[in-house]
């Protein structure tokens, strides 16, 4: 066991929109105990020892630009930003990634979006026919009243699409 433990905390955002939660920064008791906080840093890769143990990781700093026609922010790595830190243990918690990429959908031969979620016409008729998508597998982590307006259209699509 390490004599002291300092956390690092890493995000690649910098700020949020909706549906996300406002960025609010809140300074804990935790932190207050020896956490350095990176924000808007990317992890290009870990490495590590012949016996597997993590020992670096290796980061990048990012450059977020919102575009003035309100489409989604566009992440740029600043060029020779990159440093690492030591690490002994790497705790991963990204919410709201994409769809799990499961044996099903493979075998279901339903393409995927860029963001790595279903993809779907308007209609929610995935890429293979007969097979309709909606909800979070389809727009990706979002709230339960668009899940459920998702599920609307793909019964009233169903249904049209069997008749
Ligand atoms: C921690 C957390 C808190 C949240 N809080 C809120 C909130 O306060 N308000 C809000 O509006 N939204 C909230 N959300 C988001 C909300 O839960 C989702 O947007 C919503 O549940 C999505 O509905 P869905 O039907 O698309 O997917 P899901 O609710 O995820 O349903 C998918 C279902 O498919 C099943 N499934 C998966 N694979 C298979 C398979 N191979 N075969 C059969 N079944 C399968 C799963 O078991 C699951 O039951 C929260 C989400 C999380 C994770």
């Amino acid at each position: 066991m390490p004599s002291a433990v300092v956390w690092q905390l890493l995000s690649v955002r910098i700020f949020s929109h909706w549906p996300y939660w406002p960025n609010i920064l809140r300074t804990s008791t935790s932190h207050q105990e020896g956490c350095r906080r990176e924000w808007a840093v990317s992890v290009t890769q870990f490495t590590g020892g012949y016996d597997a143990q993590v020992q670096k990781a290796h980061l990048v700093r990012l450059d977020w630009q919102r575009p003035e026609n309100g489409a989604p922010a566009v992440m740029a790595e600043i060029t020779g930003s990159d440093f690492s830190i030591d690490v002994d243990l790497v705790l991963l918690a990204m919410g709201f990634v994409h769809v799990e990429h499961s044996r099903l959908l493979e075998d279901l031969g339903v393409s995927l979006d860029q963001r790595g979620n279903i993809l779907t016409d308007n209609n929610c008729q995935t890429t293979a026919d007969g097979i309709f998508a909606a909800g979070d597998a389809q727009t990706g982590a979002s709230l339960v009243v668009g899940s459920i307006n998702q599920g609307r259209l793909a019964a009233q699509a169903i249904d049209r699409y069997l008749k």
